[in-house]
């Protein structure tokens, strides 16, 4: 017990026997404790009653004189008060200091509460997203935000990659948003005027694509002219044939460079606009199989495996397209003697096109940068093979409109695997691997 208390019960006490020693004289005990108790209960009352006229009226002033037990009450409850003002104001400071450097931001910041409702924004949503306090204070973001493409987004909550799109208030601006997720399942949304970036971006592909196309035409009659100068080139003079022949194969390198360079610009400018088809993955590897063959001259070996049964949905040129490129890769730099094997079968919860050969393989350092436009792990080698430096880039652009990836497997000397891994959306039939349809055939 504390001092106090014991203090506390001492006077009690104490008054309770002044109460018995002025009653016993006059018979009277019973009315001297009682008279005790009553002056002890009024001093309490008293107390509560300075306590609660404190509390209530003037919480922020000292609070009021007292000894003992009320005296460290009223003592504790002011100085716990003080505490509590000093940590609000701390908070409501740093508060002010986010808003207002948030305010300043050039950025769009939109918070919302669990629920997905918006509770607070900086004046650039309110520029770019069209925000207004009065109204939409407490609304759901997707009623502000009706794109479905943001909608579906937002409750994917998937968030790794930035999502592209124009503002709800001005088609012509771009705007890039980013979804955070902290605290307690709430979400900060921010957005990010893109518009300068996407129009250097549409030029750069436009400016491509013209040059592309327009080089494409006095290619062609170059092309057409030494073609037909090499077919008299026993009637020249040797310096002369022998310049010939060498014109025709670099007018036909910068043939299938511009063809790739159109081809991936296209790819690039017309997003998502493929014609889906129902695909026979196995007619479609044993075409690949047939042009391989021929650009391999018998080098090497090539097979096709079939392990599922399912058919796939896309555009045939295009997915075509990319398999050749891994293909004629394989060709290319697997060195002679090697065995390709061009695979369709399940992966993941999808399934995959796998061009597989046991060559030479890359170094995983440069793995991550294959698919780069031009980038080639040596130069000097890849020239000579025919290589535009543009063929992963392609693939890379195909799968990408496919909602597939790449993966590419390997390792100097223990031969290489590009996959393109297509999701479960894009295929067709029941799953089923190659042992059941050995199994089934066998049945049969
Ligand atoms: P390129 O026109 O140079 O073939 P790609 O984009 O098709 O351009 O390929 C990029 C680089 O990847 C090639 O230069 C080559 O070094 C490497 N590569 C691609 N496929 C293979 C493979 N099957 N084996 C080894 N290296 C490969």
């Amino acid at each position: 017990m504390g001092r106090l208390w014991r203090r506390e019960l001492w006077r009690l006490a104490a008054l309770l026997a002044v109460g018995l020693l002025i009653g016993w004289p006059f018979g009277a005990i019973g009315y001297g404790l009682a008279t005790a108790l009553a002056l002890y209960l009024a001093y309490q009352l008293r107390q509560l009653h300075a306590l609660q006229e404190w509390l209530t009226h003037h919480p922020h002033d000292e609070p009021p004189a007292a000894s003992g037990l009320w005296g460290e009450l009223f003592d504790r409850l002011y100085r716990y008060q003080k505490g509590q003002r000093l940590t609000q104001r701390r908070l409501r400071d740093t508060l002010r200091r986010i808003q207002e450097s948030s305010e300043a931001m050039r950025d769009s910041v939109v918070m919302l509460d669990r629920h997905g409702d918006m509770e607070w924004w900086n004046s650039a949503a309110e520029r770019m997203l069209g925000l207004q306090p009065a109204h939409d204070r407490g609304q759901h973001i997707t009623n502000l935000l009706r794109d479905p493409r943001f909608v579906d987004y937002f409750h994917a909550r998937d968030y790794r990659e930035p999502l592209t799109l124009s503002s709800p208030i001005d088609e012509q601006m771009i705007l890039q948003f980013q979804i955070t997720l902290y605290g307690d399942d709430e979400r900060l949304v921010m957005a990010r005027d893109i518009t300068r970036l996407h129009r250097l971006e549409q030029m750069r592909r436009d400016f491509v694509a013209n040059v592309s196309h327009e080089l494409r035409t006095p290619l062609t009659v170059l092309a057409g002219y030494l073609e037909t100068y090499g077919d008299m080139a026993d009637q020249l003079p040797p310096r002369l044939g022998r310049g010939i022949v060498q014109m025709q194969s670099q007018a036909e390198r910068m043939q299938n460079l511009v063809n790739d360079l159109l081809l991936l610009s296209r790819l690039e400018i017309d997003q998502g606009g493929q014609d889906d088809a129902r695909l026979d993955p196995a007619s479609l590897l044993d075409t690949v199989r047939r042009d391989a063959e021929a650009l391999s001259a018998g080098r090497q070996r090539l097979e096709v495996s079939i392990e599922d049964v399912r058919g796939l949905l896309g555009s045939e040129k295009e997915i075509h397209s990319a398999v050749s490129n891994l293909a004629f890769n394989a060709v290319r730099y697997a060195g002679d003697d090697s065995r390709i094997v061009l695979r369709w079968r399940p992966w993941q919860d999808g399934a995959c096109l796998e061009v597989e050969d046991d060559g030479e393989g890359i170094d995983p350092l440069h793995i991550p940068r294959l698919t780069e436009r031009f980038y080639r792990v040596d130069k000097g080698r890849s020239t000579a093979t025919g290589g535009t430096g543009l063929g992963l880039a392609i693939v890379k652009h195909v799968l990408l409109r496919h909602d597939a990836r790449l993966e590419i497997d390997s390792r100097l000397g223990e031969g290489a695997t590009f996959r393109c891994v297509f999701p479960a959306h894009r295929l067709v039939g029941d799953r089923a691997t190659a042992d059941s349809r050995r199994a089934g055939a066998g049945e049969s």
